[in-house]
């Protein structure tokens, strides 16, 4: 490339993306476009979308309040001890919580995984060191619920303990011994399991054995927050990014202090251990706090009001369409929000669930909804944004349109 070729390219490049994104380009004047403020997503050509699947983790999960952003923003700009940050926003979110104690980690996962590690090792630095080998250990083993054994399992088994699956409160009994190290629930399938809370707590206590719940996406109810750790329930794990919209690599492992303490010593700053690799800096832990402070604090009726006038606006339009179906439930208990099915019968509509969510994709805004069977999908509107309904049900509405 000629000298002359390459200045005039380089004062072009950075509008290149812009152009693919459908951002008419109007000036050659590279004065102007470097004036104005990076804009990266524009740059890259990152697609962006309305967001009416829900908090996963493949469509970024959930946006940060304005308060998180400053909590995150202000910190930026200063030195702190990692350790000191931990303690004082440990303080305050087991104060929220009403457990003994609290600790962000990089996402409920980490916080599954270090309270895991946690119990096994307690404050001895040659085992943390030595995780996730179990060799020499004395308990080595957690008992899990049939039900509960499911793809989540893998979090905890990062440490190397080894699960024991039970499905009858007398399966539990004879389960459990000089090797059971903990007792692990998975809340979410707390319907699919024979043995519910009080009983797997009844029966732990009986036998001294720690016990940890996962509740990562049952936040709403706010309750749940607290709920797990009155319940007696020695370490309990929950999303930082998911309802609570706090940083989407945050989560929260709270309960009792000992068991903290000794899960804060299997990450950092404290060495090449089995956290390592889930550290959080004062950006995440700092934002976690702001996020959950802002969190209970809302009007969490009026917030369930405006889930439903959404849920509403979306159903009145789409149900006009000639063979569609509609169903309104609320997932017990993760992701305890209004949920949309949206339905039709392929005899008067041809379409399948993959053509409509690749039309709405593609279209003008993106919009990303669930599938749910080939010939309905699900929306969920609690990530939406305000305004944001009306675009859904009209362009859902278009769709289904288009094709009956
Ligand atoms: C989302 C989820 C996790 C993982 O949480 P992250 O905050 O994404 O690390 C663990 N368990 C359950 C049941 C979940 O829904």
């Amino acid at each position: 490339m000629k000298r002359r070729d390459l200045i005039k390219y380089l004062s072009v490049a950075p509008v290149v993306g812009a152009v693919g994104a459908g951002i008419p380009f109007l000036s050659a004047n590279a004065a102007v476009t470097t004036a104005a403020k990076r804009d990266l997503i524009k740059e890259l050509g990152l697609r962006t979308f309305i967001n009416a699947a829900g908090t996963y983790t493949t469509h970024t999960a959930s946006l940060m309040h304005p308060d998180v952003l400053e909590a995150i923003n202000s910190s930026s700009t200063h030195f702190m001890m990692i350790n000191d940050i931990q303690d004082k926003v440990g303080e305050k979110i087991a104060a929220i919580c009403k457990a003994e104690a609290a600790m962000v980690t990089s996402g409920c996962w980490s916080a599954l995984v270090l309270g895991t590690a946690g119990i096994l090792t307690g404050t001895d630095l040659k085992k943390i060191a030595q995780l996730p080998n179990l060799d020499g250990f004395e308990k080595t083993e957690m008992i899990v619920q049939k039900a509960h054994n499911v793809a989540y399992v893998h979090a905890p088994t990062n440490t190397g303990i080894k699960v024991v699956e039970v499905e009858t409160a007398e399966d539990l009994e004879k389960a459990i011994s000089s090797k059971t190290a903990m007792m692990w629930f998975l809340n979410l399938a707390t319907n699919d399991g024979k043995i519910k809370h009080a009983e797997w707590l009844a029966i732990a206590k009986k036998h001294q054995i720690p016990t940890m719940v996962d509740i990562a996406a049952d936040i709403p109810p706010v309750e749940n927050l607290w709920k797990f750790n009155e319940m007696g329930f020695d370490l309990v794990c929950v999303s930082g990014g998911k309802a609570i919209r706090g940083p989407q690599s945050a989560g929260i492992l709270m309960g009792k202090a000992d068991l903290i303490k000794a899960a804060r010593l299997n990450a950092p700053p404290n060495g090449n251990n089995i956290g390592r690799g889930m550290k959080v800096n004062k950006e995440e832990v700092l934002g976690m706090y702001a996020a959950l402070d802002h969190y209970v604090k809302l009007d969490h009726a009026r917030e369930w009001k405006d889930w439903e006038s959404r849920v509403a606006v979306i159903e009145t339009a789409v149900k006009n369409v000639a063979g569609v179906t509609t169903t309104v439930t609320v997932p017990p208990i993760a992701n305890h929000n209004p949920l949309l099915n949206i339905a039709w019968d392929t005899a008067k509509i041809k379409m399948s669930s993959d053509d409509l969510q690749l039309a709405l994709r593609n279209g003008n805004p993106s919009i990303e909804i669930m599938k749910f069977t080939p010939n309905s999908i699900n929306i969920t509107v609690f990530m939406l944004q305000p305004g944001e309904d009306k675009i859904v049900a009209k362009r859902v509405q278009e769709e289904l349109s288009r094709v009956s």
